[in-house]
């Protein structure tokens, strides 16, 4: 496994100045590519106990670098897999975005969850466990069809404790996270026929309940969606449970 700079950065540490036309934040920020695995075929949902812990590791130890820095204030890890969920590359690879802004679909949710009596999260993972939505689950983590589902056969991975972002995790977390997200690979390739699809790890500093969402791109995203960021997702979460419960 390597990790560096990408190539093609989104956002690099030292910009040049945006438009002078418009009011525009110059494109400040880290973006890094980590290799997954040797093999240039390798896929995913074949990585072992112990090469998909490595992979967590990494993800872990490059948010550490990144959360602390005065100039990031979010720290975006995600992985594309297939050319149709954006991989630009067909070796397996993961990228992390450090940003200097909360980006707003975060700044929603943090706000949403300041708001509310308790945290949403620790709710959901509670009421979903034993629902129709839920797929999968071990001793610290739970996999679930979200019933907010945007698109089909959605998952979302969460931890059962309260926990903000992955240095947080103990060994058991991290070991447990490593078995249930290998399932998760595994079930999507296994029913969806090895799918393009992005997986998130949503995570901050602290007051937060960390989740992975990974979001097979089988369907597109189109007028309808981009004009108003509501999403048609034609299969029930109920159903998306129950068949990858069944891979
Ligand atoms: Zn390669
Ligand atoms: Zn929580």
């Amino acid at each position: 496994m390597r990790v560096f700079p990408n190539l093609f950065a989104a956002m690099v540490p030292s910009p040049s100045p945006p438009t002078t036309e418009w009011i525009a934040l110059p494109g400040h920020g880290y973006h890094e590519v980590i290799v997954d695995s040797p093999g240039h075929s390798d896929n995913p949902a074949d990585f072992s106990q112990e090469h998909m812990m490595l992979l967590l590791q990494a993800y872990k130890d490059r948010y550490s670098h990144y959360c602390c820095l005065d100039d990031v204030n979010y720290v975006s890890i995600f992985k594309n897999w297939g050319r149709e969920a954006g991989a630009s590359l067909s070796h397996s690879h993961s990228q992390i975005i450090a940003l200097p802004i909360m980006p707003p679909l975060m700044k929603r949710e943090i706000d949403a969850i300041s708001a509310a009596p308790f945290c949403p999260f620790c709710n959901i993972v509670m009421r979903e466990i034993s629902s129709a939505r839920a797929i999968a689950e071990n001793g610290s983590w739970v996999q679930i069809a979200p019933f907010y589902s945007q698109v089909p056969y959605e998952t979302w991975i969460l931890p059962k404790s309260h926990i903000s972002n992955l240095m947080e995790m103990d060994e058991r977390q991290h070991c447990d996270l490593a078995s249930l997200l290998r399932d998760a690979l595994r079930r999507m390739r296994d029913l969806l026929n090895n799918p393009p699809y992005n997986l998130m790890i949503q995570q901050i500093g602290s007051g937060y309940h960390m989740n992975i969402r990974i979001h097979p791109a089988i369907t597109k995203i189109a007028g309808f969606e981009r004009s108003t960021g509501v999403f048609i997702n034609p299969v029930s979460p109920e159903q998306a449970a129950a068949e990858i419960r069944g891979a």
